[in-house]
């Protein structure tokens, strides 16, 4: 029992208006049961706010309410003399109001109520708060979500930077397939490589290399880059091991193969664009008037990283495969959506990141022809397999009906 002052005191009670899961400051009352007074107790109301999972306890409002003793402590069942705190209908000896958890008395720190339990600062976040997902530490106020994941806000800084100048990144953004987020200012600014599209920097990449034709290629592709004969003739073998499992066989002895930069593939192909990476050209060799053999030569870009040069090389194979097969001058999206849907099935084989990139380009490839080309034969090998695909080919120039 504290020392009492007047007969007639005041007492403090709170009455807490207790959000779900806000921390609550709480003060204690005292309780005088010997005199008068014990019957006419004042209470004055302190509100609680909470704005998000931070609770400040306000200024003491005017607002009166009536209070009766004696309490019995609901903890250890007896008469309560002296300090006592009253939540929820409830009253505790102050020493008596614990953490359901750890078993400390909270009557006069911070405490969180959940589930009908009152809970101590630490155990609370211990046991329900959000960890960030950057220092693994819970997250007791203001936080940033931010793609679903929660993050510190000192937490998120450093997670949310620039993959091309590192610096934090406060406004728009872009982000490329690899998931690596940069600044919305730097897109047409800073150069970005051919073959991959990350941005290029030191970090990032490892640098670049430009390739006389004025090609750039970042310093992860250019680490699988095929740039000599022996390895891209090894690769072609491979690609063409590849679709004679999966039933497209090319019966041709011999098929030669140039690595060539972009001017010569140009001149051959008589098409200046950038989209170009590898040409067919099919001789039929005729001695007096009559067709004797046929030739094959592929000319593919030097210098592409090795899958992407795997699915050049699928897709000029298909134009062999189609030469020989399909009849002549069949319906532009037909062949090229073929030749395309042969690259997908070949990188389908292997398993890495660069080929769901690759695949990803192949899907969403916003060509007329070789993108809704690939689309319409993808869609048509789903409905009636392969094969009918290959025989489709075979005997048509167009998509039939319905693709
Ligand atoms: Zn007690
Ligand atoms: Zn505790
Ligand atoms: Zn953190
Ligand atoms: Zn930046
Ligand atoms: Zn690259
Ligand atoms: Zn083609």
């Amino acid at each position: 029992m504290i020392s009492s002052i007047s007969a007639y005191r005041k007492f403090l009670i709170l009455v807490i208006m207790v959000a779900l899961a806000g921390a609550i400051s709480l003060s204690t009352g005292t309780a005088d049961q010997a005199g008068p007074s014990a019957r006419d107790r004042v209470a004055d109301k302190l509100s609680v706010s909470v704005a998000g999972d931070s609770v400040s306890v306000a200024d003491s409002s005017n607002e009166k309410s009536q209070a009766t003793g004696p309490f019995i402590c609901d903890y250890c069942k007896d008469t309560i003399r002296g300090q006592y705190i009253e939540i929820d209908g409830k009253y505790y000896h102050p020493i008596h109001f614990l953490c359901h958890e750890c078993g400390k008395p909270i009557a006069h720190t911070s405490f969180y109520k959940k589930d009908g339990h009152y809970f101590c600062a630490d155990c609370y976040a211990k046991l329900f708060k959000e960890r960030c997902a950057l220092c693994g530490e819970p997250i007791m106020d203001n936080h940033v979500i931010f793609e679903g994941t929660h993050y510190h806000d000192s937490c998120f800084r450093k997670v949310h930077v620039c993959a091309l100048c590192g610096e934090f990144i406060d406004g728009p953004y872009i982000e490329d397939f690899w998931g690596n987020k940069y600044h919305a200012y730097h897109r047409d600014k800073a150069p970005s490589c051919d073959y991959c599209g990350r941005f290029i920097s030191d970090e990032l990449t490892g640098g670049a290399v430009e390739y006389d034709d004025g090609r750039l290629i970042c310093g992860l592709c250019y680490a699988s880059a095929v740039s000599e004969r022996p390895a891209a003739e090894k690769i072609l073998l491979e690609t063409r091991d590849r679709l004679d499992r999966l039933g497209i066989h090319i019966v041709h002895p011999e098929i030669r193969l140039h690595l060539v930069d972009r001017h010569k593939l140009a001149e051959i192909t008589r098409h200046a664009d950038n989209r170009h990476m590898g040409h067919t050209r099919f001789t039929r060799v005729e001695e007096t008037g009559r067709p004797t053999s046929m030739e094959f030569d592929i000319y593919i870009l030097h210098g592409m990283p090795r899958y992407y040069f795997t699915m050049i090389a699928a897709h000029e194979l298909m134009h062999v495969w189609q030469f020989i097969n399909a009849p002549d001058s069949n319906d532009a999206s037909l062949c090229e959506g073929s030749c395309n849907y042969a690259s997908y099935l070949v990188l389908k084989t292997y398993s890495a990141p660069e080929i769901d990139y690759l695949i990803h380009n192949l899907v969403n490839d916003q060509d007329e022809i070789y993108g809704e080309g690939f689309r319409r034969v993808k869609k048509f090998a789903d409905d009636r397999g392969l094969t009918e695909w290959l025989a489709l080919l075979r005997s048509s120039r167009h998509f039939p009906e319905g693709y």
